[in-house]
């Protein structure tokens, strides 16, 4: 059924009513009183959610071990877990566009987007591990003759998932449903900047079937609520999206209370590379413009600094902006919305801040760099694109998080992958050449979970999703993605 905008409207016009957390199945108030949540779009307010205290914390904590260990979820067949992640994804699908609206009102990304990337995406990440949990085996080892070694994969216990506020059903699904899939039970906290839609989600998690006390949602600020997860002497496991400094506490809060297990996905700064051999440069441009703008930058793999050689430089930064430029930027409900709202008051100011450092320190700004739309109070940034940007400038080693890309030009492949790796970060990255061996020779230069050859971006729950160097350790999708959410044990029998 075609998606109308009368539809979209009339969805994005209902109040949203206060939410609560959801401890052992049920929905309870913070001990931490509320937190105000801001649409984007408008900034106005749109509802509250409860703001979770350290007592809260740990009783959702509770109510997760006592779950696992009375083997309600963690010891149902996997057949019968599969089906149970089914009617979950199956719900999702029928409430695909409830789910999009609430989640834009909240976070603000462009409605397009939001349906594919949203509940599109969590619903066929939740059907992924539901279809792969019955077909992982143990394993019998190689030994001698007189002994029978079993290697069995079982469930890590409690498993902590804190998620960021870009794509929160996206990225919360990435870990929910292998930590599920896996027979663990976890403990979510969202960001306080996009909650409503994965609190939503933790509805239909239970009318689905998954037992209460196995997914519980805590929300609350980082510095409260996700502290207390990640200080709990009961959580096995913490799995984590965000930013680089959070990263740290993380593993600092790890190594203060039971040394849970840490895995941290933390962002890039990834360099899409333009060789003057590219197979077609005008759609290189126009993919350059998408990898930074789509999501208003806010986006993990984004290719944030563009690397360009030289001789095709003016011509192609040219193509590019004027791409960019035609990109619709508004009301992220609006269905020809191309680049959506930025997150948050604080995220734009971040983001004109980067701007203004980097002309200071001698970028030239080719195009954007000041906040849109004002008039609307929401929270628009023009794209920005910045030339001339040298290794040591702040724009070129940080992670901006929005719509700002740096231009940096080439001249020779092996420059090309220097400056690529010239970064503490490892997420992604783009080669564009017609030359079969030059990408392949850049494949192998590049440290990064990804490299992206003739296009950028591109995924699927069949590949791994991590970072290499400070982006952070482990993987999310794919069967790999199992390895965090289970733990390895030998049986060493003696016949
Ligand atoms: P951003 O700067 O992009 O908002 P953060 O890393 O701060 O990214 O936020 C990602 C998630 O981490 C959010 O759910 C946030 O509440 C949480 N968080 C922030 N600070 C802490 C902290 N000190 N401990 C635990 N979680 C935190």
């Amino acid at each position: 059924m075609a998606i109308t905008q009368a539809e979209i409207d009339r969805l994005a016009s209902a109040p949203v009513a206060p939410r609560k957390l959801l401890i052992e199945g049920k929905w309870v108030d913070g001990q931490g009183g509320e937190t105000t949540v801001l649409s984007p779009i408008n900034g106005q307010k749109l509802t509250t959610t409860a703001a979770a205290s350290a007592e809260d914390v740990a009783r959702a904590v509770a109510s997760a071990r006592a779950a696992f260990d009375d083997g309600r979820w963690s010891r149902m067949a996997p057949a019968g877990r599969k089906a149970v992640l089914h009617r979950l994804a199956d719900l999702i699908e029928k409430h695909t566009l409830d789910l999009a609206v609430l989640g834009v009102r909240d976070n603000g990304t462009d409605i397009g987007m939001a349906l594919k990337a949203e509940p599109g995406s969590a619903a066929g990440t939740f059907r992924y591990y539901a279809e792969g949990i019955d077909k992982v085996y143990g394993e019998i080892a190689p030994t001698a003759d007189n002994i029978l070694a079993l290697v069995h994969r079982e469930p890590v216990g409690v498993v902590a998932a804190i998620v960021p506020w870009n794509f929160p059903l996206m990225i919360g699904a990435w870990k929910i449903a292998p930590a599920l899939a896996a027979g663990n039970s976890i403990v979510l906290k969202p960001a306080e900047t996009a909650s409503l839609s994965l609190i939503r989600l933790a509805e239909l998690a239970l009318e689905a079937g998954v037992p209460p006390g196995v997914f519980n949602v805590v929300t609350g600020p980082g510095r409260i609520t996700g502290e207390a997860l990640a200080l709990s002497m009961d959580v096995d496991v913490m799995v984590f999206t965000g930013s680089g400094p959070t990263g740290r506490r993380l593993l600092q809060y790890s190594a203060q209370s039971n040394l849970k297990r840490c895995y941290l996905e933390l962002g890039g700064k990834s360099p899409n590379i333009v060789f003057a051999d590219a197979p077609d440069l005008a759609a290189a441009a126009k993919a350059a413009a998408t990898a930074i703008f789509r999501n208003a930058g806010q986006v993990c793999v984004a290719g944030s600094r563009l690397l360009v050689e030289a001789a095709v430089h003016d011509e192609f930064v040219a193509a590019l902006s004027k791409a960019a430029s035609a990109m619709k930027l508004g009301n992220p409900l609006d269905l020809a919305t191309q680049i959506g709202a930025v997150n948050s008051e604080v995220q734009l100011e971040g983001n004109l801040g980067f701007v203004a450092d980097a002309r200071k320190e001698g970028g030239e700004i080719v195009l954007g760099g000041n906040r849109a739309l004002s008039e609307t109070g929401g929270y628009y940034m023009e794209p920005t694109v910045v030339a001339g940007v040298q290794p040591s400038h702040r724009l070129f080693r940080e992670e901006v998080f929005g719509p700002v890309l740096a231009v940096t030009p080439f001249t020779t492949e092996a420059e090309a992958a220097s400056l690529a790796n010239a970064t503490d970060f490892g997420l992604a990255a783009g080669v564009w050449t017609a030359n079969l061996s030059r990408a392949h020779r850049m494949v192998r230069a590049i440290r990064s979970g990804i490299v992206h050859v003739n296009t950028y971006g591109g995924s699927d729950n069949t590949v791994p999703l991590g970072g290499m160097k400070q982006s952070g350790n482990g993987h999310d999708k794919s069967l790999h993605a199992l390895d965090k959410y289970t733990e390895l044990k030998t049986a060493w029998i003696q016949l």
